[in-house]
């Protein structure tokens, strides 16, 4: 919402170049992502030789573990090069239905399974699918920058709901009576949140549904860091599929491959809901990219039905994750004692204010993390991005020298 500052736009291929074209009315409100932006942008200064700490991408710094890349260069040499079905191929579908509902009272069917190119295209066509004009949508804030965009690109509006500041920003079902109108038709969150990384308890998660199927709103719940956790050992975040169906109204879930299995690249991402709803999807789908690239949906088939050895790959990836949260949140302690922060559960993040800065020349978060890479070299993504510009995001997704070298360089502009 609202356009990129001056300092990111380059990072999206420059300025319109185009004055006699036209566009159409569908994009009118359109705004390149930030998170995606301030990564190009770290990228091509480091690539121009500047000494860059990239702590804006949301990104898993590990490479795809190689039994993975094997099962898809092995399917390539198999031939498993061609379309598939829109959906997805129905051995993956049902592997998926498998494992989004283990262990809970959700039905582990392939038909409520859509496959697509990243969770970004699922949460996409669920938009696209649910939601038009004089619709309006409740989006939990702060908010993944993606949400609002998909939003408005269905020509409905988007309606950033802020939780309490003291509950780490988590939603009430009183929150969200107050943002809603006889209009209001969606509800979109992530659990762990992206950027705070706090988690909804299967209580709250309960209550939000609660309210959601009384309103006959559907709940759109973004999973995609379930399996980044700092909860008990070896369990997955609370889900919406926890909760016990008779309870809950109209449900999409989307998740991918991109953060638990470190798969960024390789494009997967899939849903579950209603067979109705996914019937739609993938129509709609199969006019707009068909499948998700079949040698990555041959690896996530490996990825999740190798139990064994994803359960190794994962638990390695999140010890890490996990070490990086005390040692960011000890940084932070230290360095800069007076810098309020959301304690992380999940996700792999740390939200910040840096209001703390602002003066004569520093008015809102954009303008702090432009000084901090211009005068340390460290990009991080401001608040506006997810719709609180005293915010900013660091990613904790990066090399624990990475980290401690950011958070130092960062403190000589946020002040200790
Ligand atoms: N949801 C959230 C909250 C995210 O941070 C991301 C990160 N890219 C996505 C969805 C989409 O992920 P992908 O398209 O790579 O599956
Ligand atoms: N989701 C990641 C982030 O928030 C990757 C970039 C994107 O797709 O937004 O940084």
């Amino acid at each position: 919402m609202g356009g990129l500052p001056a300092w990111l736009a380059d990072a999206n291929n420059g300025t319109d170049q185009s004055p006699h074209m036209t566009f159409s009315q569908n994009i009118a409100r359109l705004t390149p992502s930030a998170t995606v932006a301030v990564s190009t942008l770290a990228k091509k200064l480091a690539a121009e030789g500047r000494d860059i700490i990239n702590l804006g991408a949301g990104e898993p710094d590990f490479d795809t573990p190689g039994w993975i890349s094997e099962a898809a260069i092995d399917g390539i040499r198999r031939g498993r090069t061609r379309y598939t079905p829109s959906a997805g191929l129905p051995e993956l579908r049902a592997a998926i239905a498998s494992y989004m509902t283990a262990g809970t009272d959700y039905p582990a069917e392939a038909a409520r399974i859509v496959v697509s190119a990243g969770a970004k295209q699922s949460l996409f066509n669920a938009c696209f699918c649910l939601f038009g004009p004089g619709d309006e949508v409740l989006i939990g804030s702060p908010y993944w920058t993606s949400y609002p965009e998909m939003v408005t690109l269905s020509r409905a509006e988007p309606v950033p709901v802020a939780g309490s500041e003291d509950r780490d920003f988590l939603l009430t079902p009183g929150d969200l009576e107050r943002a809603s109108t006889e209009r209001t038709r969606g509800l979109i969150f992530s659990t762990p949140s992206n950027p705070t990384g706090a988690v909804y308890s299967k209580a709250q998660l309960g209550e939000m549904a609660a309210w959601a199927r009384d309103r006959g709103v559907t709940m759109i719940s973004d999973e995609i860091y379930q399996e980044i956790y700092f909860g008990d050992e070896g369990a997955k975040a609370p889900g919406a599929l926890d909760l016990d169906p008779g309870s809950v109204g109209d449900l999409v879930v989307t998740n991918g491959m991109s953060k638990a299995y470190a798969m960024t690249g390789w494009r997967v991402g899939y849903s579950y809901s209603s067979p109705g709803l996914a019937a739609k999807m993938s129509a709609f789908q199969s006019h707009v990219s068909l499948n998700a690239a079949t040698p990555s949906q041959v690896a996530t088939f490996e990825g999740l039905t190798r139990q064994g050895d994803a359960a190794r790959s994962k638990a390695r990836m999140l010890e890490a994750f996990r070490r990086r949260r005390e040692l960011v949140t000890r940084l932070f302690d230290e360095l800069l004692p007076g810098c309020p922060y959301v304690r992380p559960d999940g996700a792999f993040y740390l939200y910040f204010r840096v209001d703390g800065a602002f003066d004569g020349e520093l008015t809102c978060a954009n303008d702090v993390c432009a000084r901090i890479l211009e005068e340390t070299g460290v990009a991080i993504v401001p608040g506006e991005a997810f719709g609180d510009p005293r915010y900013a995001r660091m990613s904790t997704a990066s090399s624990d020298e990475e980290i401690e070298e950011g958070v130092r360089r960062m403190a000589r502009v946020l002040g200790g």
